[in-house]
């Protein structure tokens, strides 16, 4: 059986109860290299043998995976954040279906999760946005021309770009051609969540600027949006005493 496991954004404690109990009981962890963090593997039992894919081929995952699966033995597939994101699980769940390995999965924390939470964000402030776009740069890996950054950068949304900081300076002009003001806020989250996490708030015209003042190439996020320093947002109807729902009458006005 092998797991597919969320690792979360970094912290040691940002697993899910599910993820510690799999990585507990497991004799074979393949971890996604250096963007898992290292005290996660802390959570393995005695004698549990350890493998980085960053070094490895696909083929060369699921032999190591088939080889486990023949002498019985449990394996953890360790992906960083969500292994729903960009994590490239459907070519090895091919892989296994062809060879007849069971497999499931396990939800994690996603780093543009950690990194809200890291800045103590809302995405979807009401008359702000009320939607999260989650893209990236094209890089080695093709992005459908339909999903260009200009073509949803025209929406004004909340968005946030996975594996594109080293390309920040067209990832601005981007931006800025399909529709966002230059002085949008933006920001720059590093590693969020691990001790060695950096953040900064910038403008959609400054994120070359920030990314090569600070170093930061990889391992971190673009987030774009007037909700990062939001004026004038409006407060939420759940909550508004003047709202009824299913579980409470209206009761007063608010002005
Ligand atoms: N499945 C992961 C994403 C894997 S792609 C998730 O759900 O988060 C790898 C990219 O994710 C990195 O290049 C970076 O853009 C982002 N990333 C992963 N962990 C991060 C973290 N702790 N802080 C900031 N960005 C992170």
């Amino acid at each position: 059986m092998v797991n597919f496991v969320g690792a979360g954004p970094g912290a040691k404690d940002l697993v899910t109860v599910r993820a510690q109990r799999l990585l507990s009981t497991a004799g074979v962890i393949i971890y996604t290299g250096s963007l898992i963090n290292p005290e996660l593997l802390e959570y393995a039992k005695p004698g549990c043998q350890f493998y980085n894919s960053a070094r490895m081929t696909l083929e060369e995952v699921i032999d190591v995976i088939k080889d486990a699966h023949n002498n019985g033995t449990e394996i953890v597939r360790l992906h960083t954040g969500d292994p729903s994101i960009y994590g490239a699980i459907k070519e090895q769940m091919d892989k296994l279906d062809e060879l007849g390995i069971p497999y499931a999965s396990c939800p994690g924390v996603s780093s543009f999760c950690g990194a809200a939470a890291s800045l103590n964000l809302e995405y979807t402030l009401p008359g702000i946005s009320q939607s999260v776009i989650i893209t990236r740069m094209e890089g080695r890996t093709p992005v459908p021309t339909t999903e260009s950054i200009e073509s949803f950068a025209a929406h004004n949304a909340t968005m946030v770009l996975f594996l594109s900081t080293g390309m920040a300076g067209s990832l601005s002009q981007k931006l800025i051609s399909g529709g966002y003001s230059p002085d949008t806020p933006a920001a720059i989250v590093y590693k969020a969540t691990w001790a060695d996490e950096e953040k900064y708030i910038c403008t959609i015209g400054t994120l070359e600027e920030t990314a090569q003042k600070h170093n930061i190439s990889k391992t971190a996020l673009i987030i774009i949006g007037n909700i990062i320093v939001p004026g004038g947002y409006n407060r939420s109807e759940l909550y508004n005493p003047c709202f009824s729902t299913e579980y409470r009458e209206s009761s007063q006005e608010i002005s």
